[in-house]
C-alpha cells in the first residue's frame, strides 16, 4: 500500500511506498514558527521508499547548523524537517499534516513538550 502527501498548492506530492514506522509530534519553538502552528507532526519512513514530485519547487532552510527545513516555494507547506546524523540517512520525516491518504499510526511521541505555549489545547503547563 502507498500512502500519497501533497502540499497545499499540489505542485510537491510525496508517494510513500511503506510504512510510516513513527509519528513524532515536536513543541519545539522552531518547529511552532516554521509550521505556523502549536505543534509539527512527522511521519518518519525508510528514505528509499519516498518518490518526490515536484522536487524544483521545494526550497530549503537551514534552520540551524545541523538541521534543515523544506518546504513548497509557492504555497509554503511545510515539506520535510532534515538533520545532519546518521539516522536521517536512513529515515525520511515528512510533515504529517501533508498526508492524503487515511493513516493510523503505530507507534507516536510527543517531544519537546515543555516548550508548549499555553494556548496549546494540549498545554500541561497551564
Ligand atoms: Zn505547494
Ligand atoms: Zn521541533
Amino acid at each position: 500500500m502507498a500512502y500519497i502527501a501533497s502540499c497545499l498548492c499540489g505542485a510537491v506530492s510525496l508517494t510513500i511506498e511503506g510504512e510510516v514506522r513513527h509519528v513524532m509530534h515536536c513543541h519545539c519553538s522552531m518547529c511552532r514558527k516554521a509550521h505556523g502552528s502549536a505543534f509539527a507532526s512527522y511521519g518518519l519512513v525508510e528514505k528509499d521508499k519516498v518518490r518526490v514530485e515536484g522536487e524544483e519547487y521545494i526550497q530549503s532552510f537551514q534552520s540551524s547548523k545541523n538541521t534543515v527545513r523544506t518546504f513548497c516555494r509557492l504555497c509554503g507547506s511545510n515539506i520535510e524537517w532534515k538533520d545532519k546524523s546518521e539516522f536521517n540517512e536512513k529515515y525520511r520525516s515528512f510533515s504529517l499534516g501533508l498526508l492524503d491518504s487515511e493513516f493510523t499510526p503505530s507507534s507516536e511521541e510527543h517531544i519537546f513538550e515543555s516548550s508548549t505555549p499555553n494556548w496549546c489545547p494540549t498545554s500541561k503547563n497551564k
